[in-house]
This record gives C-alpha cells, sequence and structure tokens, in this order.
C-alpha cells in the first residue's frame, strides 16, 4: 500500500508490524500500516485521510482479546494503547463522582486509582488486562458486573473524522458485547461511581485478586475466555466435562488450569486456535447441544493471501 500521510498527524507511523508483538496471544502476521494518533484530533485527520484513500482501517486496544490470522491485517491498524489516557474526577456532593476517561486507560488502572479515591463500581475491574475503550466494545465484566452498570455515555469519532457522543442506551450492550455501529471509535467516556467504604473496597478487590489466583497460574500466553458463558451453564465446565483440559493442537493447548482459556505454549497459529476451537464446539454440541459462541474476535487475513 502506498501511504501518504497527511502532515498535521503528530503520532508515530510503523509500517510491516507484526500483530503478534502487540496482542496477547503472541499470535498474528503483519499489519501494513499501524498509527498511533496523540489525541482525538489526530484521530481525526488520520480516518479522514483513511476514508479519502479508501483504507480499511482497524482499532487496536490492548489486544487481549483477539485472535490475529498470519496473513495480517491490510490497511492501518489504529493503537489506542499508546495515548488517550486522560482522565478526571468532579464530585458531584450526591455521594457521587463523574468520571471522563481516555479510552486507552487500562480498567486495572482506573480500577486502582477509583479504589484509592475510596469510590465503588469498579472494582470488578482490577484483573482485567485491557483498555477501556475495548473494554466498552465487549462490555468488559467480571463476578456479576460488567462496564454497563456504570457508563453513562461515550466519545467517539466515525470512519469519516466526524466526532459525535452516543448515550448508554444507544451502545446496545449486551453479555460481553455491544452493538456499537461500525466504525465508531471510542476515545472518552464518561461513568459514574458511588462514594464507598475503602476497606470495603479494598476487602472485595483482594477478594476478586484471590479468585483468579485460584484457579492456578496461565503460564502462557493468551487471550482470557476463549468463549462466552451460555445462558445458564459455565464454558469452562462444559470444556472440561468433554474431557478436552490438556488437549492440544499444534503449539495450542487447553489450560489445565482454566478449560475456557486456550493459550499459545509456543509456537501456536491462529490455524491451530481455531482448530482447536471448532473441536471444542462440536464436542460440546455433540454431548449437549449447546453451541459455544466465541469471546475473542477473530481478525485478519489467512496466510497466503
Ligand atoms: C488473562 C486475561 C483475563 C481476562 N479476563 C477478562 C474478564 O474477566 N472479563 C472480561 O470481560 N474480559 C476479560 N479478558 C478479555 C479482555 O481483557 C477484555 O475483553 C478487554 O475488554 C479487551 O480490551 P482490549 O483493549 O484489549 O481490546 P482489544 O482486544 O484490543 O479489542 C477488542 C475489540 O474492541 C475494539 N476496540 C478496542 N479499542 C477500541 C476503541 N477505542 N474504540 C472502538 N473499538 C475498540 C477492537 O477493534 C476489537 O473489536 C481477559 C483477557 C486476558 C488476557
Amino acid at each position: 500500500m502506498q501511504l501518504f500521510f497527511v502532515d498535521s498527524f503528530k503520532g508515530r507511523v510503523l509500517f510491516e508490524v507484526e500483530m503478534r508483538d502487540y496482542t496477547s496471544l503472541k499470535i498474528g502476521g503483519p499489519a501494513e500500516v499501524m498509527a498511533f494518533p496523540e489525541d482525538a484530533a489526530d484521530l481525526k485527520e488520520l480516518l479522514k485521510f483513511a476514508y479519502s484513500k479508501k483504507f480499511p482501517v482497524f482499532v487496536l486496544g490492548g489486544g487481549t482479546n483477539l485472535l490475529v490470522r498470519e496473513g495480517g491485517i491490510k490497511g492501518i491498524v489504529i493503537n489506542m494503547d499508546a495515548n488517550f489516557k486522560e482522565v478526571s474526577w468532579q464530585e458531584t456532593g450526591e455521594g457521587t463522582t463523574k468520571v471522563t476517561a481516555g479510552s486507552g486507560l487500562t480498567l486495572a488502572a482506573l480500577s486502582k486509582e477509583a479504589a484509592g479515591r475510596g469510590l465503588t463500581g469498579l472494582e470488578f475491574a482490577c484483573g482485567i488486562p485491557g483498555m477501556l475503550g475495548g473494554g466498552i466494545v465487549m462490555n468488559a465484566g467480571a463476578y456479576g458486573s460488567e462496564l454497563s452498570d456504570i457508563v453513562e455515555m461515550i466519545e467517539v469519532v466515525d470512519r469519516k473524522g466526524k466526532k459525535g457522543i452516543v448515550a448508554k442506551n444507544d451502545i446496545g450492550f449486551g453479555y460481553r458485547s455491544s452493538k456499537l455501529a461500525e466504525g465508531l471509535i471510542v476515545t472518552r467516556v464518561h461513568f459514574v461511581l458511588k462514594s464507598g467504604d475503602r476497606q470495603e473496597i479494598k476487602t472485595t478487590m483482594d477478594d476478586f485478586k484471590a479468585r483468579r489466583m485460584a484457579k492456578g497460574p496461565i503460564k502462557f500466553p493468551n487471550a482470557g475466555s476463549i468463549f462466552k458463558n451460555p445462558e445458564g451453564h459455565n464454558a469452562g465446565r462444559l470444556i472440561e466435562e468433554v474431557g478436552f483440559k490438556g488437549k492440544q493442537v499444534g503449539g495450542a493447548l487447553v489450560s489445565e488450569a482454566h478449560a475456557n482459556y486456550i493459550v499459545n505454549s509456543g509456537e501456536a497459529t491462529a490455524i491451530e486456535v481455531l482448530s482447536l476451537m471448532a473441536q471444542i464446539r462440536d464436542a460440546v454440541f455433540s454431548k449437549n447441544g449447546i453451541v459455544l459462541e466465541p469471546e475473542i474476535k477473530v481478525i485478519g487475513e489467512d496466510a497466503g493471501l
């Protein structure tokens, strides 16, 4: 792809970047271009440029919920991880605080800062490794709470570079999903937290962390839960029941610690992960008639295309 970046773009631009270096699974071929906008104005310029040239774009957060195929990603990967980290905390005087946070902040860092300020509502996010923007798209959650519980609205930029606001009800939050219109990039999130008891907040977070640790260490690169929990069922238990714990296809391995985690035990490829996922789905469907739906997003081109 021939690229002529607008002079006004302030951020870094890299070419032929291996996506395995930007995903927690450590799998994935090259992105033709990776651009790191410095702020919303920079993002606008980049999007206007990409739109005018008809370049496809993909938005990357922390890469903790992605499986990228070996053929990599055509067009421009917009990396939101490096910037968009500003945050403001505004007490309302009614026992709540309005938070406006950049989409490049990690959920874990936000959760920690909220706890330090004696604010309750984000304890569940203390062990989720992604960014706030990715968290909105995924409606990230744990232990019975999710981002949709606290979000009021989000600031976005569309594919033509136009800024806008989307109210909570129009985000279309569901279980580990949202119906954010294709092409909207989250730049800031507005949410509300309540004043709470510092010690209680700490105890809750310590409990959540201990519960994650209790599953045992996940030694290898992974993307968290591979499948969503089907209504009324636990995906990990269903996978365990069909005997897939420890099963391996090439370097892709069903974790011994957590059956709903597929880990990259070495040089796993996307095809190996997808093949293992297909085997799991078939086995669970044959035994229980339940269709497992992937939680991870699978993107990119097949190798050789
Ligand atoms: C060890 C481990 C544990 C995990 N535990 C949990 C858990 O308990 N609960 C849970 O919900 N998830 C969990 N996850 C999954 C993951 O952390 C979450 O889904 C997280 O919200 C993804 O955020 P991300 O920034 O990494 O997004 P990415 O993986 O980079 O992207 C995910 C999707 O969001 C889109 N996206 C990212 N940023 C933006 C943006 N700014 N604007 C528009 N679209 C964007 C991407 O295009 C993609 O479609 C876990 C993952 C790991 C590795």
